[in-house]
């Protein structure tokens, strides 16, 4: 007898949704802040996740992963590593110690700049953007933005989570876009 007799193994949509905390009014009023930290604090889980955000990409030559800071750095890194690629981290203002070239954008809340390297994209990079959740698309949409200036092909993205009411995955058309969870 299976250790798991009498039922299935829960999805890992479930698993995902299981492990994803909701916390209202945070950072600010009217937000549902997506809290992804007991997802990350289970092994298998983080593992299973970052597989799964890596393996639509596993054939389209992505020669870099960058990660959007902070959160965006956890699940790029494993991406990176299981295509076997590089990672970039494209950061808030000030944050970079080289010379950078950086993009205003828009926030579900507030406004904010981000960063990336001048060279952070070497010879013909192919260039996977991931972070945990779109929402409006301002960020991503600014990080591949900066991802060309530094002559980067941007090959897609990948994020844990969308939020669909707002329109994030439009706002990035035409650039190929792959989810996980959808709410
Ligand atoms: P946006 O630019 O509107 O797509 O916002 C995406 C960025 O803000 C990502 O870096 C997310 O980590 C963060 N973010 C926006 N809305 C939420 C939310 N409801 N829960 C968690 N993180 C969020």
């Amino acid at each position: 007898m299976g250790s798991h007799a009498g039922g299935s193994e829960p999805t890992l949509d479930a698993r995902m949704r299981a492990g994803i905390r909701d916390i209202p009014d945070f950072p600010s009023p009217g937000i549902l802040f997506r809290d992804i930290t007991p997802l990350l604090g289970d092994g298998a889980l983080f593992r299973d996740v970052t597989a799964a955000m890596a393996a639509p990409f596993a054939d389209t030559d992505v020669t870099h992963v960058a990660g959007i800071e902070s959160r965006g750095f956890v699940l790029a890194a494993p991406v990176a590593q299981s295509l076997g690629a590089g990672f970039i981290p494209i950061r808030k203002q000030g944050k970079l110690p080289w010379k950078r070239v950086g993009r205003e954008y828009g926030l579900e809340y507030g406004t904010d700049r981000l960063e990336i390297h001048e060279d952070a994209c070497p010879g013909d990079c192919r260039v996977l953007i991931v972070d945990d959740v779109l929402a409006t698309g301002g960020t991503a949409r600014a990080s591949a933005e900066l991802v060309r200036m530094v002559g980067g092909t941007v090959v897609g993205f990948s994020f844990l989570i969308a939020l669909g009411a707002l329109g994030g995955e439009s706002r990035l058309a035409p650039d190929r876009v792959d989810v996980l969870l959808r709410y």
